[in-house]
């Protein structure tokens, strides 16, 4: 049986990971659930998975949820704020942290499962952006496994060679990762119609639900551009190895082309259940609810390169991933800035990445991958972000 806690469970992919959990009683028990506040959603959730522990960041949420579950006559003990997030991803109590919190506030609980050599299920990718080396030798170091949940750093760990798993080093005989884009809702729009979209318009991703921050990231490739840095931290390579390819259907997740000229991709429908219930089965593979991939009714499969020009986000996260040092902590915490503005109109949507490029503009990067260097840099540009939304706005 392995003891599983959802960090983040409330979400989009907290909600597919307890759907593929539930298929499995016999297997996992859920032992801890965590949200930032919806006292509401984890309330029914504590009532359908009895987990030992529930906690919420904003402690009045918690204490609304700890009456409710009194009343209810649960046993699940409720805890709130942050530190005991992370005491609980180090707990003897766990086997494995799946870390689906949203933004560089999952870094502190998805670090602490990684030095306690936790089996760490990896869906916050701004965790690996902000503090990836970090993050993979403090896994090297303790015995932790680290499994990706993002769809295309699943797929790229499946076409890899099984002893070589997401361990940060670069893996024999790879020449490449190609890692593939939807292009999100405005692949076909132009920098004008661009400047007016609303926040309801980046939200309805053609192929994927999922989070709102998620979703504007995959509206201006920010998303593909996190991911490549994330590509680059798990599994060893130079930005330069790893190649963005814009594949409208979302069926090819990414691939891993070798020395030899083999190139492995993996298939499927586009539901994060498939990525979900192979990082909590592997090296097994378990049913995960996801229907069969019907190729026929696909027909076909389209591939074609993104235009920088079109969306400059991809351009400054590749850039970011270059630099390395605190640059891709600061694009990061530009981004959730920026995104965050979007989403509370107070900002346009290239407004996102000019905020962004702004900040990467006054960074002074001394290529440091300490923790208090990155936490440092990302409150930094959190900080000029906020002093920058004004101006671009206006502008
Ligand atoms: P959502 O916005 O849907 O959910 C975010 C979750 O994090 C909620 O449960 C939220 O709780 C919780 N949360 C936010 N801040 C805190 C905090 N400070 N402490 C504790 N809990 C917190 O996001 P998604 O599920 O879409 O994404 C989660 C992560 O997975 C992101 O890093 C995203 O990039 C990544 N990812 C998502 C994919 C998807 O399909 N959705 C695909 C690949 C990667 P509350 O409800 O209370 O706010
Ligand atoms: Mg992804």
């Amino acid at each position: 049986m392995m003891r599983v806690a959802v960090f983040g469970s409330t979400g989009s992919i907290g909600v597919n990971a307890l759907d593929v959990l539930g298929r499995h009683p016999d297997r996992f028990s859920v032992v801890v659930l965590a949200a930032a506040s919806s006292h509401g959603r984890l309330l029914e959730q504590c009532l359908r998975h009895r987990p030992r522990y529930a906690v919420l960041e904003d402690p009045q949420a918690a204490a609304t949820l700890a009456a409710a579950l009194r009343s209810a006559g649960a046993a699940t003990e409720v805890l709130a704020g942050s530190t005991a997030l992370e005491s609980l991803a180090g707990s003897s109590e766990v086997d494995a942290v799946l870390a689906a919190i949203v933004g560089a506030a999952g870094l502190p609980s998805t670090l602490a499962a990684a030095r306690a050599g936790k089996r760490v299920l990896i869906a916050n990718k701004e965790s690996l952006v902000v503090a990836g080396r970090l993050l993979v030798e403090t896994a090297r170091a303790s015995g932790a496994t680290l499994v990706p949940i993002d769809s295309e750093h699943n797929a790229i760990f499946q076409c890899l060679p099984a002893a070589s798993v997401a361990a940060g080093r670069a893996v024999p005989g790879v020449r490449r990762i190609l890692l593939t884009a939807s292009g999100g809702p405005f692949l076909r729009l132009t920098r004008e119609q661009m400047a007016r979209v609303t926040p309801e318009q980046a939200c309805a991703h053609p192929r994927w639900r999922m989070g709102r921050k998620i979703s504007v990231d995959s509206a201006t490739l920010m998303n593909k551009g996190l991911e490549l840095i994330e590509a680059c931290v798990l599994f060893g390579m130079e930005p330069g190895g790893v190649r963005v390819v814009v594949h409208p259907q979302s069926i090819v997740h990414s691939l891993v082309e070798y020395v030899d000229g083999s190139i492995l991709a993996q298939l499927g429908n586009p539901d994060m259940r498939t990525p979900i219930a192979h990082a909590l089965g592997w090296p097994e593979r378990i049913p995960s609810g996801v229907e069969s991939l019907d190729l026929v009714a696909a027909a076909r499969l389209d591939f074609e390169a993104p235009d920088l020009g079109q969306f400059p986000a991809l351009a400054l996260a590749t850039a970011a991933a270059a630099s390395g040092g605190t640059a891709p902590a600061v694009l990061n915490a530009a981004n959730e800035v920026a995104v965050a503005a979007f989403l509370a109109g107070q900002l346009g949507f290239l407004g996102i990445t000019e905020v962004i490029e702004r900040v990467i503009g006054r960074h002074q990067n001394r290529g440091e991958t300490g923790l208090e260097a990155v936490l440092e840099a990302d409150r930094w540009a959190r900080e000029q972000a906020e002093s920058t939304l004004a101006r671009v706005a206006r502008a």
